[in-house]
């Protein structure tokens, strides 16, 4: 999929709608157009990388915050205290729809695994 296809690269292009938790340069949050969980949120690098075996494309300090915005948009959500799973799916078994890497942040109920 090229980046002009990309729906998460066109989120990040602001040529999609989004309902936006968290804007900054390098990563963008939103939440999951069909969540799953009281508190569903994609966090996503604007550089286009489909999955786990390009993150070395990506700067380290954008990996970094990542993280550090999941935990943010968690906080501003409420989450936090109750706790919430941070959760990649990477390629088919893992059921990987949108091949942009993207964090899932989800909260808001007891979650189990898978
Ligand atoms: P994956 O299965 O690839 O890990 O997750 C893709 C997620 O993206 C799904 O949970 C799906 O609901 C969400 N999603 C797919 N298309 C859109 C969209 O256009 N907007 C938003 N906000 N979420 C989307
Ligand atoms: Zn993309």
């Amino acid at each position: 999929m090229s980046e002009a296809e990309c729906i998460f690269c066109k989120i990040a292009r602001g040529e999609m709608d989004a309902e936006v938790v968290h804007d900054e340069d390098d990563v963008l949050a939103f939440k999951d157009i069909n969540g799953k969980a009281p508190v569903h949120v994609l966090v996503i690098p604007r550089q286009h990388v489909a999955n786990l075996e390009e993150i070395g494309d990506l700067p380290d300090a954008v990996v970094k915050r990542l993280f550090e915005v999941s935990s943010a948009a968690a906080q501003k959500l409420g989450v936090t205290e109750g706790g919430y799973a941070v959760r990649v799916n990477n390629g088919p078994d893992a059921g990987q729809e949108v091949f942009h890497l993207h964090l899932h942040v989800m909260g808001g109920k007891r979650l189990g695994m898978p």
